[in-house]
């Protein structure tokens, strides 16, 4: 142990496991042994580890230019054409993207772009934003009050409706549909409950609702078919901007290029990206806006002498370069394309663990997915505690693969993009071993 506070971490329970080195999609720790890292670090190590020509796009940029701000109009060639390359890439409308270092930050300057623009166009009353349960979006001070799993509110005395932030329903299915409910029915039920929430607060005072098109960290939730197109439908009913938090879900995830592809959602106002931006080589992270947004916020900015947001290391030269970098293989090497393919293998090997008897539900879509495990399978009874979660989570471990339990007893699965048939078959084997080891814990 050293004099580490451990990020997201119960630090009672904490034991350490010390990562020295990657290779493709594989990680090493300090006594040389292999690992399958079948979560992609943090969903977001797309390219896996010692990819040469990030490193070598690295180097060279910290070599000619290792840092410049962005302040004032100040500028460098690399962070230009990421933003060019970036939005030319996006479904939001003339986009215009804003540079940080992290999905948070991105979340937060979102929020502070909202109300900036909101202001700009004499609708300062317009500030709310709707978030959903079970979601999550970061853990800076505003992008935790977004995020709707408990463990980031408590004893952080963030209230659900801090900053004028509403909650709404989650589109999960399993775990929330009412008893002989359909699919159909049950997002018909929680549509009309989020237009029933914009009634009472009054359209006029919301600006935005925000989704990630396919939930992560909060258990990959992949919502019933039809349900973004009766909420965007709502949206546009009451004219409120449709917020897609593509953190985990962008750049070819989902088994397509951004989750909003996959789930349907058609030209989203905005967009926030991170993690596989870059592949992970380097913090960067991106809050793209329609063009038209952007173009209010320019009389403002002149008005007050700058438009007063920015941090040190937005479009850090060194993370445009590695992330313009990562974009250009994606594209060369057709990664969307492979992860497609690979994803529906996945999906179909992944599916086979239905009939374990641990397993209540599989979940996911293109390369994410997770495995919900639970007390009763036939009631689909959860478990009161997430032991199972982190038994199941170390047996993994002690067969070589690395992932993580999340919403409690989900395995989460969201291996690089870059992983081959072969190394599902081995996901899939350890994590059959694994399950049948939590079946007696
Ligand atoms: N948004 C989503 C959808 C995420 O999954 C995450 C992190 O997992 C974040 C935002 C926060 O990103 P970061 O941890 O880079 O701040």
């Amino acid at each position: 142990m050293s004099n580490l506070i451990y990020p997201t971490t119960n630090f009672k329970a904490t034991e350490t496991l010390t990562m020295e080195r990657g290779d493709g999609a594989y990680v090493y720790d300090n006594e040389g042994n292999q690992y399958l890292e079948a979560l992609a670090g943090l969903w977001c190590t797309s390219l896996g580890y010692n990819n040469r020509e990030l490193i070598d796009a690295a180097a060279e940029q910290m070599g000619q230019l290792s840092f410049s701000h962005m302040f004032g109009g100040k500028t460098h060639q690399v962070g230009m054409d990421l933003a060019d390359k970036l939005t030319a890439m996006l479904p939001v409308e003339n986009a215009k993207v804003f540079f940080g270092n992290s999905g948070s930050d991105a979340n937060d300057s979102q929020i502070k772009m909202l109300r900036y623009y909101n202001n700009a166009i004499g609708k300062p009353e317009k500030f709310k934003i709707i978030a959903r349960e079970r979601s999550y979006h970061g853990v800076t001070l505003a992008a935790a009050c977004l995020t709707g799993l408990h463990a980031n509110h408590t004893y952080f005395d963030l209230p659900f409706d801090a900053l004028g932030i509403l909650r709404t329903d989650a589109p999960h299915y399993y775990r929330g549909a009412l008893p002989g409910e359909s699919e159909e029915q049950f997002v018909d039920r929680i549509v009309n409950n989020l237009e029933q929430l914009i009634l009472k607060e009054g359209a006029n005072t919301i600006a935005a609702f925000i989704a990630e098109p396919i939930t992560g960290a909060s258990g990959v939730i992949v919502p019933p078919k039809g349900y973004y197109q009766k909420v965007q439908a709502v949206l546009n009913k009451y004219d409120i901007l449709f917020w897609a938090d593509e953190v985990i879900t962008g750049f070819g995830r989902t088994g397509n290029d951004f989750g909003c592809t996959t789930v349907g959602i058609e030209k989203p106002d905005m967009m926030s990206m991170a993690k596989q931006l870059s592949s992970a080589y380097m913090p960067i992270s991106a809050a793209a806006i329609r063009g038209d947004m952007y173009e209010a916020m320019i009389e403002p900015s002149a008005a007050v002498g700058a438009f007063g947001h920015g941090f040190t290391y937005s479009g850090h030269p060194v993370a445009s370069a590695v992330a313009l970098k990562t974009l250009e293989i994606y594209e060369r090497d057709n990664i969307f394309g492979h992860a497609a393919t690979i994803g529906e293998y996945m999906q179909k090997r992944m599916a086979e663990f239905r009939d374990h008897p641990l397993v209540g539900e599989v979940r996911g879509a293109g390369m994410v997915g997770a495995v919900e495990m639970v007390a009763n399978k036939k009631t689909g009874e959860a478990f009161n505690n997430g032991a199972a979660g982190a038994f199941a989570v170390q047996a993994c471990q002690n067969h070589g693969m690395i992932t993580r339990a999340v919403a409690g007893n989900s395995l989460a699965f969201c291996p690089p993009l870059i992983v081959n048939e072969a190394q599902i078959d081995e996901m899939i084997e350890k994590l059959g071993k694994a399950l049948d080891e939590t079946l007696d814990f």
